[in-house]
């Protein structure tokens, strides 16, 4: 039987500045290019098909790049253990390489059946650092510069040079053989970014050329945010561009650009995108319960009804039914709004942040496991190490949404008010009602909780219980383990 390594993509669907790649093309070993579409991830409930359509639409990107090798990639649908015990009735495989990947439980014990599934089967698993992630840290000691020194490296270039990969054919006639073996359906859907290497360097280009004027003015706009952030959230998150050749554009733009301040803020971004895929590394049960365990305390009765009416985004509140129809629909929705909504969901209904954390992960095609669950255990207030910031949906409407061209696009029936009822559609008078044709609770939901009452609720019962013994200890804990001690200079 051949011996072959194989070369596993995860979430680094790119050619270029792929360390692991090119890794795996300097060994003598023959090469297979391999993707593996889990059936138990298509189940799992923080993945959704627009995720799926994501990566098959990398796939005929990088297969079109791959092309001019004579090769492409190997597309399978199976759990990875069966898809590998497959490959090694046809080859002798001896080393899989791939890029570490920062996870939930389900692709964590995934790795870790591979794990004594490869070592039984004599096969090296060789994994390589992805993004500014270190793996097996205990404290963030002089992580801000191994993150800095990762991202100032050389951008490694595709070496495809006497290498020896698996031909075009042959990975064809193997694809067909193996009748079990297959891509996933996708339609393409307009609405959702398009993956793939092509579109990411054609958002980074209109980003960088165009819409990075607009960055610092736009960020909080829940329409305008659409256009002046960079939008590269998927390709990143995906693996369609590295971290680092993003950084790198960054840091030779800055010298000469009239828009420093909007890079300065871009590139804090940047790192915060390491910062908390970093922080989950470090504590992965953040999937599951609060990061400050201190919070297992809290009492949050369940109200099925309220986490209802949020996931159909019938709140009652215009900013936050229109951010979350928004990201149903379209898969992005910005960083103030993302906040929003989980302050909505965990202050004011005041329900444990496991009723929504993996629903939302579903909509966003960007779902990164380290800044989703990072983010969403801040807002909710669980980290006890920071401010708790309870958004009112009405002050930020007004404020970033003044003339309600986010709330009418999404919350149509609210359409026919000017700006300022369609904020507030409870202030309707019996006139206004006639005058609009609209009638309040009935064309559209009245609110189902009051958000001045929860507001008081929510503060209160998160000091208090941050006051508790265990969350004081945790909290010193979290800091000890998780502030960053040296910032580069940069
Ligand atoms: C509850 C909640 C959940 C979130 N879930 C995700 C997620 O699953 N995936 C994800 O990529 N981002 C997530 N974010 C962070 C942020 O909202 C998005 O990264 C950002 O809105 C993406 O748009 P952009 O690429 O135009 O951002 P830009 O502002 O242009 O930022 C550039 C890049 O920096 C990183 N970044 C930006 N903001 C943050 C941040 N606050 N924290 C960490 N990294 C950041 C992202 O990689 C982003 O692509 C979440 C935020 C919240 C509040």
């Amino acid at each position: 039987m051949e011996k072959i390594n194989v070369f596993w993509f995860k979430r680094d669907l790119r050619l270029q500045d792929n360390p692991t790649l090119n890794a795996a093309l300097r060994q003598p070993e023959p090469l297979l290019l391999l993707y593996v579409f889990e059936p138990s991830l298509f189940e799992d409930a923080h993945y959704d098909k627009r995720h799926w359509q994501f990566v098959a639409e990398s796939l005929v990107d990088l297969n079109t790049e791959l092309r001019k090798y004579n090769t492409k990639i190997l597309q399978v649908t199976s759990e990875v253990k069966p898809c590998f015990e497959r490959l090694q009735q046809s080859f002798c495989i001896n080393t899989v390489f791939s890029t570490e990947e920062t996870g939930l439980k389900i692709t964590y014990d995934r790795d870790l059946e591979l794990f004594s599934f490869f070592k039984n089967a004599g096969i090296t698993w060789r994994e390589f650092q992805n993004n500014g992630v270190v793996r097996g840290l205990s404290s963030r000691q002089g992580w801000s510069d191994k993150w800095y020194r990762y991202m100032t490296a050389r951008i490694e270039i595709l070496d495809f040079k006497n290498t020896d990969v698996l031909s075009y054919d042959f990975v064809q006639n193997f694809q067909e053989q193996c009748s079990s073996f297959s891509g996933v359906d996708t339609q393409s859907n307009h609405k959702f970014q398009k993956g793939g290497r092509e579109e990411a360097l054609k958002w980074k280009a209109s980003f960088f050329n165009e819409r990075l004027q607009f960055y610092n003015q736009y960020i909080s706009k829940p329409n305008l945010s659409r256009y002046g952030c960079s939008r590269l959230s998927p390709y990143i998150a995906w693996g369609n561009l590295s971290i680092r050749e993003v950084y790198q554009e960054v840091r030779n733009l800055k010298p000469d650009s009239p828009y420093k301040r909007q890079l300065n803020a871009f590139a804090s971004r940047l790192r915060w995108q390491s910062h908390f895929i970093q922080k989950f590394e470090m504590e992965p049960r953040m999937e599951f319960e609060p990061v400050n365990k201190g919070f297992l305390q809290l009492s949050q009765p369940a109200r099925p009804d309220y986490v209802a009416a949020w996931k159909q985004a019938k709140t009652g509140y215009p900013l936050v039914d229109a951010s979350l129809r928004c990201v149903v629909e379209t898969g992005y929705i910005n960083f103030r709004m993302r906040a929003m909504v989980t302050s909505f969901l965990t202050h004011h209904l005041f329900q444990n942040f496991t009723t929504g954390s993996s629903w939302l992960a579903k909509q966003f095609l960007d779902f990164e496991p380290g800044i989703h669950y990072g983010q969403f255990q801040m807002q909710a207030g669980f980290t006890g190490t920071n401010t708790v910031r309870v958004y009112n949906p009405t002050k930020n409407a007004h404020e970033h949404d003044t003339d309600a061209t986010f709330i009418t696009k999404y919350v149509p029936e609210l359409s026919s008010l000017p700006s300022n009822l369609a904020i507030e559609p409870w202030k309707v008078t019996p006139l206004e009602s006639q005058l609009y044709d609209f009638q309040y609770g009935k064309d559209y939901p009245e609110r189902i909780v009051d958000i001045q009452e929860t507001r008081k609720v929510a503060v209160t019962k998160l000091y208090a219980q941050r006051k508790s013994t265990l969350a004081q200890s945790e909290r010193r804990r979290i800091l000890d383990r998780h502030t960053i001690t040296r910032e580069t200079n940069e």
